[in-house]
């Protein structure tokens, strides 16, 4: 297991972790699929999870296709993906991440939002919900890198972001693209099974804990850190 030198970051992944809004993403991906023509199942949504929309698109437009997507099609494909997740009833806070942020808080840990997402609708709503933990100078979403996880460019964005090392922070994210990201970029890395993601898939990526969900990762990870 990694060690940490001084905790000084948390950085968090948002869908699945801070929100339990997977559920919602499949249906919306698979909505858009199915008017568009494009060949998906709903479970690999959960498999690519973290990855950015545009190389989810581009994947869908290759394997239907047989080509690369476009610019065009990865901003117009998103937008009505997006337009539908915004249309279904608003998903939960994921039970036990609130406390778990609010822990941070309390211990004069900077907290750091690092998610491929760019829907805004949730960006937005964590404003409201994690009241002071994610100021859009502290958020990495879809429009701050130019590769998605599993790179580790957008863990490193946040490291830069929270202004410290590697060894001085701690990453939580539930899918296995993510929990890489992580790992590549050096933090110490929690991973979390909220969803029908297995936890060996966690576990192989080199996660340093997996843990069974959210309220048993905020009840045990301080044991750690
Ligand atoms: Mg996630």
């Amino acid at each position: 297991m990694k060690k940490i030198a001084t905790l000084r970051a948390a950085l968090f992944d948002m869908d699945g972790t801070l929100y339990d809004s997977m559920p919602n993403h499949a249906r919306a991906w698979m909505r858009m699929c199915e008017e568009q023509g494009l060949e998906a199942a709903p479970e690999e949504f959960f498999l690519h999870e973290g990855a950015t929309g545009a190389a989810i698109i581009d994947m869908l437009i290759r394997r239907t296709h047989g080509r690369p997507a476009t610019d065009d099609e990865k901003r117009d494909l998103y937008a009505i993906k997006s337009r539908y997740f915004s249309e279904l009833p608003a998903a939960g806070i994921m039970p036990g991440a609130l406390e778990l942020v609010e822990e941070m808080q309390h211990r004069g840990v900077i907290t750091v939002l690092v998610t491929g997402s760019g829907q805004a609708s949730l960006i937005e709503r964590l404003q409201h919900d994690f009241p002071g933990a994610f100021p859009a100078e502290r958020c990495v979403t879809a429009a701050s890198v130019t590769r998605g996880k599993p790179h580790p460019e957008p863990f490193l964005k946040g490291l830069e972001l929270a202004g410290v090392r590697a060894d001085e922070a701690v990453a939580f994210d539930n899918a296995p693209l993510g929990t890489t990201s992580a790992v590549r970029a050096g933090i110490f890395t929690v991973g979390v099974v909220t969803g029908p993601m297995p936890r060996e898939a966690l576990e192989q990526t080199g996660a340093d804990i997996v843990y069974n969900s959210m309220p048993d990762c905020t009840k045990h990870v301080f044991d750690l850190l």
